[in-house]
């Protein structure tokens, strides 16, 4: 993995460029789009900053960028290819760069969020298995552990899918593998007879990775019928920049399609959610009856603003890999480093090494405490089993230390013999 740092006048000058090769319509003859610049009343254009902001600039002058770009060559009548260029070089970048992909070997586009890259996934091996195995709904169910994201259950329930939840140990979180073969072996005596399993690459409450090669082994020596999607939602800007070994990638032949997400630990604006798959997928869901739409449409949302693509390509110029890798590190060591003071308290937590999620067990923390601090818990339904803290950009030593000296100062309380 490796691209370099850029400077933000290289970035401002790259993404004028694509603003310029872009039609403006204020200067090109554009007679038959539903769309236009933003409201001028509200978003003028000649605001002096903005000649020195690309992103804002791209927001105002809204490129419309429907459909999957790196699936078709942009053509000259293509009126918004300047800046659907950034968003093919962006997916190449997260794809090949940062996922280990060949080259030109994945399409990808940037959705509105986990969520819909998430759903984009199912939907499209759901039609996989129907087009090419002649599967009807009712053969098909997706597979995630009950610390997945309820995008898989909300996917299910708009595609018709059944869903197979495998349960997970309560203090390592890891999947039960005996009840994976009793759940499969269940699944196939009710006639299901393809898997569309969903690994998670960091689940959002725990920090928890599954682990990929015993359950693909699993599929693999059962000789199932099976679409493995990674949803990488939470990690997938961080993990693979803390963690040298890690097997997350398309050069691992299992993994079909990836969910990564810009809005979370990249930083970039709500609407950043980036689906990867391998080429001769996203063909299973186009719309044919797109027929305005030029090359078709093969995404869940249709229009779409191009200044989201822009954003998180200018946040990875930015820091080029190496500077992006120092900044994961930096926020994995502040983690390391709450986690030596809770072993000190003897507190119970979950923390997977190479991510800044640490998930504690809620008997050590007095409510009040979690509520001062806004940890965020298991359940909001049932009593809380664990509290969370997420090592984020915000979080300041300080906070961390501040919050330690209570917690400290609580479980004195508790452990001091009555006199
Ligand atoms: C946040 C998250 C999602 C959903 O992402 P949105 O961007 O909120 O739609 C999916 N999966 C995981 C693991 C997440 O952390």
């Amino acid at each position: 993995m490796y691209w370099k740092r850029h400077s933000h006048d290289d970035i401002k000058r790259i993404v004028f460029n694509a603003l310029n090769e872009n039609s403006s319509y204020d200067s090109t003859n554009i007679l038959g789009l539903p769309g236009t610049y933003l409201d001028r009343e509200t978003f003028y254009d000649d605001a002096p900053f903005l000649d020195d902001a690309p992103f804002l600039s791209t927001l105002i002058a809204n490129p419309n960028h429907i459909g999957c770009h790196t699936l078709t060559e942009q053509d000259h009548e293509d009126v918004f290819k300047g800046t659907q260029n950034i968003e093919i070089d962006l997916i190449r970048m997260c794809a090949e760069e940062i996922f280990g992909g060949n080259s030109q070997g994945q399409d990808g586009y940037v959705a509105s969020g986990g969520t819909e890259a998430n759903i984009q996934a199912l939907w499209i091996y759901r039609n996989y298995f129907m087009k090419e195995k002649n599967a009807s709904v009712d053969d098909i169910a997706i597979v995630y552990s009950e610390d997945s994201h309820y995008s898989m259950p909300k996917g299910a329930n708009l595609l018709n899918l059944a869903s197979i939840v495998l349960s997970v140990e309560e203090n390592t979180r890891k999947i039960k593998l005996d009840e994976l073969s009793r759940k499969i072996k269940a699944a196939q005596i009710n006639g299901i007879k393809h898997f569309i399993v969903v690994l998670n690459l960091s689940t959002t409450m725990f920090g928890s990775v599954d682990d990929i090669s015993s359950i693909t082994e699993y599929f693999v020596s059962e000789e199932l019928s099976f679409k493995l999607h990674i949803d990488a939602a939470f990690g997938g800007f961080i993990y693979p920049f803390t963690n040298p070994e890690n097997k997350f990638n398309f050069q691992n032949p299992h993994i079909n399609s990836i969910t990564i997400d810009g809005h979370k630990m990249l930083q970039s604006p709500y609407g950043t959610g980036i689906f990867l798959i391998r080429k001769g997928y996203m063909e299973y869901v186009c719309t044919n009856e797109a027929q305005y739409v030029p090359g078709k449409d093969y995404t869940l949302c249709g229009s779409r603003s191009g200044a989201n693509a822009v954003a998180v390509w200018m946040i990875l110029q930015i820091h080029g890999s190496e500077g992006w890798k120092l900044k994961m590190q930096l926020l994995n060591d502040k983690a390391e480093r709450l986690c030596s003071k809770l072993d000190a308290l003897n507190v119970f937590y979950f923390r997977n090494q190479h991510l800044n999620i640490i998930a504690i067990k809620s008997s050590f923390i007095p409510d009040a405490l979690a509520k001062k601090y806004h940890l965020v818990s298991d359940s909001y339904e049932h009593t809380p089993k664990w509290y969370k803290i997420v090592i984020m950009p915000h979080v300041k030593q300080g906070t961390l230390d501040s919050f330690i000296n209570e917690l400290q100062t609580e479980i004195n309380l508790k452990t001091q013999p009555c006199t």
